[in-house]
């Protein structure tokens, strides 16, 4: 019976399935903050902050060495990689996860060590890569930390860490833990010298990396809003039986507190440090 049958396609049935929608995907984002739909490129040119509330998007170690030094620098100890020396396995074995994350970001580990010149000043500028297994510091991201403090030391020059990590590298054991005391003593000595070390908090930095360099700067900045703290909020919680105030461990929650010396803007962050820098070495 063709009478009651639609015999022609629709329109929409004409048209291919990906034809359908004005092609926008890629171009746009979400605010997770403020949830305001953001055109990529406004969030790229506004150095990936939210043009609306700025919030402050993650972003990667090696955009936060463009924005942080001047045009180019010289990559240091980017050779050292982890051996695995526990054979360690959760649901995957590390050594294939190494390997995955090395393939997919380039880098060895979850930090970039770099030489170069802050406002025409030489400085040394490790700068932490979330993306690698949570930013989290083994063997390998103490050891790139200890010798930056050795060679901030050797060519007499400031040094500055950028960190952004959910912590010790537990996957390494108790390796992971004693880059805490390495990464420690190392600063200690840059200390005994009379050199600077800034060290810049972004979001998230957490655990064992909040527990020992990224708390012992000279100057203690972070970006807005960042996430700061060792254990999280839930297991705090479940400990004291409390609930915690809110806006716990965001940075403007310790700057209040007392755990750091300023809340800098991510656009402000370059001069900030060169500023101080400026006023400590003179
Ligand atoms: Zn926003």
């Amino acid at each position: 019976m063709a009478w009651f049958k639609r015999s022609k396609k629709s329109i929409e049935q004409q048209t291919p399935p990906d034809e359908r929608r004005v092609k926008t995907e890629g171009l746009w984002t979400k605010c997770v903050h403020c949830r305001a739909i953001v055109w990529k490129k406004d969030l790229e040119s506004n150095l990936h902050v939210c043009p609306k509330c700025q919030h402050h998007f993650r972003i990667n170690a090696k955009q936060r060495l463009e924005l942080l030094l001047d045009g180019r620098w010289v990559e240091r100890d980017a050779g050292l990689g982890s051996i695995d020396p526990l054979h360690f396995a959760d649901t995957r074995p590390y050594g294939e996860r190494l390997k995955e994350n090395q393939k997919k970001l380039g880098m060895k580990d979850a930090i970039l060590t770099a030489e170069g010149l802050l406002n025409g000043r030489p400085v040394i500028c490790c700068s932490m890569e979330f993306r690698f297994i949570g930013g989290s510091m083994g063997a390998v991201v103490g050891e790139k930390v200890t010798r930056a403090a050795e060679r901030a030391m050797e060519n007499k020059v400031p040094l500055v860490i950028v960190s952004c990590s959910g912590g010790a590298r537990m996957m390494e054991g108790t390796i992971s833990l004693m880059q805490l005391v390495k990464v420690s003593a190392a600063l200690a000595r840059l200390d005994e010298v009379r050199l600077p070390y800034i060290s810049v908090l972004t979001d998230p930095t957490t655990g064992g990396v909040t527990a020992s360099y990224a708390m012992l700067g000279d100057l203690n900045i972070a970006e807005p809003g960042a996430l700061i703290g060792f254990a999280g909020p839930r297991v705090i919680e479940q400990t004291i039986r409390q609930k915690l105030p809110e806006g716990f461990q965001t940075s403007e929650f310790l700057l209040e507190h007392g755990f750091l010396d300023a809340v800098v803007h991510r656009k402000d962050l370059k001069a900030y440090i060169a500023n101080a820098l400026d006023c400590m070495v003179g």
